[in-house]
């Protein structure tokens, strides 16, 4: 299917062919037309599934007809965080080459003199997290009864921000007869319920079953004890041929503990955490992004929806408390059809409850593996073929992965010893120092080609990505 049968303009195919987008995803073949026809969605995509396309291109052919007055914007995008609105920000921008849009980028920790100026000349579409919308309101600069489109992204992580009060209270503002596109991650009872709250008479569009990880990504699981947990790290990261990585904390801290403690041992990393300035958050993310820096060291919050072209590895540094945070994190890789890996390293006993719990909701076991001598090994390869097809099934893995689970990590302190029933992967084992060396001069090599070639499963990759 091409995006011209969408209804979309001449202009928006176009500019979508220039992006090298050759045919549109799931999610963009559900919305398009339905945002083209005017009505509410109530949405329920994946990061890394073309969603913020599945809203941007049908916006720009519905507002190019019509012009923005002063301080009243036409339509208003959204976002959790400074990062999404500003990623936003750069897609719309692409797609709207061939249109003469105006746009506006509202967000903290920048200088609200650049963004009055933006404002005072009238704007098509407003991008803006909700507190600084709010700063703005507050002090007159923007008024909100001329939007006629509404986007509300990410709103499972607007939800556990706490920024639903100032959603609800922006939406107040808003005219009653206006389209309103509602996203989420996921579409849990509670989410539909907030989100009934903003749209009317909404279409339901759905592209994954709520809280699936990607096929695309290969996932896999390490049991150390707490010491450890940074030489695992550096030994995968010495094993793996990794292109760039997005290693995810739980605390702020340790972020700043592991970058150093990286940058000790040779390996190049940045820091993305909520408490650094905005300037010095841009500046990470770019740094990062331009390839300049392999390893960027995050929080959830830092790097919730942060679309990085080609990402080849997550590592999860703590397993997340949350399950769901598990999905966002490895969701970072494998987008868009590319391969990706995702590593966990499990450490305190509290993590064989957050590794359950992450496994009850992505329905399968993560399977596990071993470090030996500097050596990623597969622990439990028969995990993989036995992950769980029907509920019964589902029930007997959990239990079998609890077992698995508390013997590696009885094991993983041991001396290393024989492995029974282990497979050593050899196509990806490099002498430990050599690739030391290399990572020492920053210059990690291109990301492997996944297919055939994983410590586990390979994941499907829909055909229409992979073009
Ligand atoms: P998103 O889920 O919106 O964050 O998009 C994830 C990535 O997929 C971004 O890098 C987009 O540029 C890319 N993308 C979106 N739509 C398409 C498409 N139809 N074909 C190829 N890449 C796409």
């Amino acid at each position: 299917m091409k995006f011209s049968e969408l209804g979309l303009s001449n202009e928006l195919s176009r500019a979508v062919a220039d992006l090298g987008y050759i045919s549109p995803t799931p999610i963009q073949k559900k919305s398009i037309p339905i945002v083209l026809m005017g009505r509410d969605i109530l949405g329920s995509a994946q990061t890394g599934t073309g969603k913020t396309a599945s809203f941007t291109l049908p916006m720009i052919d519905i507002l190019a007809s019509g012009r923005a007055k002063a301080r009243l914007p036409r339509s208003l995008i959204l976002a959790p965080t400074r990062e999404l609105a500003a990623q936003v920000a750069d897609s719309f921008e692409n797609f709207s080459s061939y249109h003469k849009l105006s746009m506006a980028l509202l967000i903290g920790g920048v200088s609200f003199a650049d963004q009055n100026a933006a404002l005072s000349k009238g704007v098509d579409v407003l991008i803006a997290t909700p507190g600084r919308l709010l700063d703005h309101f507050e002090r007159g600069k923007v008024l909100l009864n001329d939007v006629k489109i509404l986007v509300i992204d990410e709103a499972d992580r607007m939800l556990d921000m706490g920024f639903i009060p100032d959603v609800e209270r922006i939406a107040g503002l808003l005219p009653r007869m206006r389209q309103t596109l509602f996203f989420s991650a996921t579409l849990s009872d509670d989410i539909q319920k907030l989100g009934s709250k903003f749209v009317m008479n909404p279409k339901i569009v759905e592209v994954a079953p709520p809280a699936t990880t990607a096929d695309t990504v290969t996932q896999n699981l390490i049991w150390t004890d707490s010491k450890s947990k940074r030489k695992v790290l550096r030994d995968i990261l010495r094993h793996e041929l990794v292109k760039n990585a997005v290693v995810f904390c739980n605390r702020k801290r340790d972020i700043s503990i592991l970058v150093k403690s990286l940058t000790n041992h040779g390996f190049s990393a940045v820091a993305l955490h909520g408490d650094m300035t905005q300037s010095a958050r841009l500046e990470a993310l770019q740094r990062f992004k331009d390839g300049e820096v392999p390893l960027m060291i995050a929080s959830d919050v830092a790097a919730r929806g942060l679309d990085i072209a080609d990402l080849s590895h997550v590592f999860n540094f703590d397993v997340p408390t949350h399950a769901e945070d598990y999905v966002h994190r490895i969701g970072r890789t494998g987008r868009a059809g590319k391969s990706g890996r995702a590593f966990t390293i499990a450490a305190s006993k509290d993590d064989h409850k957050y590794v359950s719990f992450i496994e009850t909701l992505i329905g399968k076991p993560i399977p596990l593996i071993k470090i030996i001598d500097g050596r990623v090994i597969d622990v439990d390869s028969s995990r993989v073929e036995n992950a769980a097809k029907t509920d019964d099934e589902k029930t007997k893995n959990k239990a079998k992965v609890r077992k698995f689970a508390g013997q590696a990590q009885k094991s993983a302190s041991d001396k290393p010893a024989k492995l029974d029933n282990t497979k050593l992967v050899t196509e990806k084992s490099k002498p430990a120092a050599k690739i030391k060396n290399r990572n020492r001069d920053s210059e990690l090599p291109s990301p492997p080609d996944c297919s055939g070639n994983t410590l586990a499963e390979t994941g499907h990759v829909p055909a229409f990505l992979s073009r």
